[in-house]
């Protein structure tokens, strides 16, 4: 599935291509190889976009916000959505679903959307849908303003387990399954230990732990797990890198112990028992 580290590479390869241009973006038209993703896309409402002109290329959470002259939308990428420009007019794959044709400096451009389980999202961002799917978000873990002293006194009531409680997206946008457990090994902090637990150096070092660990696959270009594949169609390499998710029971990096790992709730839980106290 797509997490965060995803959707800001495919933001930034986007952004590389038509946001970066000294000329005018022009949305010349939206072709609808299919009209449903997870739900039903308002094709009509999407038409009279034809025409405008793309301002900005955003992220929040997970999602993808493409702000026009004329309205905003979104898209999400689910669990196995991808968008890629289309190198050539031949190149049509099953499961491409929307297309958008572009026009920058005067070229024409097209990106087209993949998504083979249909579970994306490609809607429109007005008042309803802002507060229905952005309003109950928490902070970006990559601003500022989500701190040590935040991320504290966010679980002080939560006893859930801690890496349950970094991957609830009202405490902190983003952090998916492979990044809680990556920044729990880093912070040294076991999974199962209840939230509200944590001292204010924990949380100090979990917080760096979580930025530290999404930057490292933003570089790499998001990690390989599902279908992810980047704009530029490379599939990202941090998986690679990673110290703890999806090694049980090889040997720990740092101390050599075997990795364990615990599957709770249909997630596998990914840590180091010497490592992490
Ligand atoms: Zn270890």
């Amino acid at each position: 599935m797509p997490e965060l580290p995803e959707v800001e590479v495919v933001k930034r390869g986007f952004e590389k291509a038509l946001a970066d241009r000294s000329g005018a973006v022009l949305i010349t038209r939206f072709e609808f190889l299919r009209k449903d993703l997870r739900d039903v896309i308002p094709v009509k409402k999407f038409e009279k976009l034809q025409g405008s002109q793309l301002l900005k290329i955003a992220r929040r959470a997970k999602y993808l916000i493409f702000t026009t002259n004329l309205g905003e939308f979104i898209s999400h990428l689910g669990m196995t959505g991808s968008w890629r420009r289309q190198s050539s007019i031949g190149d049509q794959r099953p499961h491409d679903h929307i297309r958008i044709h572009f026009l920058v400096d005067g070229i024409s451009e097209s990106w087209v959307y993949h998504d083979p389980r249909r579970f994306g999202i490609f809607d429109f961002l007005d008042g309803k849908t802002q507060a229905q799917r952005l309003g109950h978000l928490g902070p970006e873990p990559l601003l500022e303003q989500f701190t040590g002293e935040y991320l504290w006194q966010s679980l002080r009531q939560r006893s859930s387990a801690i890496k349950t409680a970094i991957m609830d997206q009202k405490v902190v946008v983003g952090v998916g399954n492979i990044y809680a457990s990556e920044a729990l090994f880093q912070a040294g902090i076991r999974p199962s230990l209840r939230a509200q637990k944590i001292t204010q150096i924990q949380a100090q070092k979990l917080v760096a732990a979580i930025k530290k660990t999404l930057l490292q696959a933003i570089e790499a270009g998001g990690s390989t797990i599902s279908d992810f594949k980047s704009t530029e169609n490379q599939s990202g390499y941090f998986q690679a890198q990673h110290q703890v998710y999806g090694r049980a029971g090889e040997e720990c990096r740092v101390c050599g112990s075997r990795i364990k790992v615990a599957v709770t709730a249909g997630r596998s839980t990914f840590w180091c028992l010497r490592c992490q106290r």
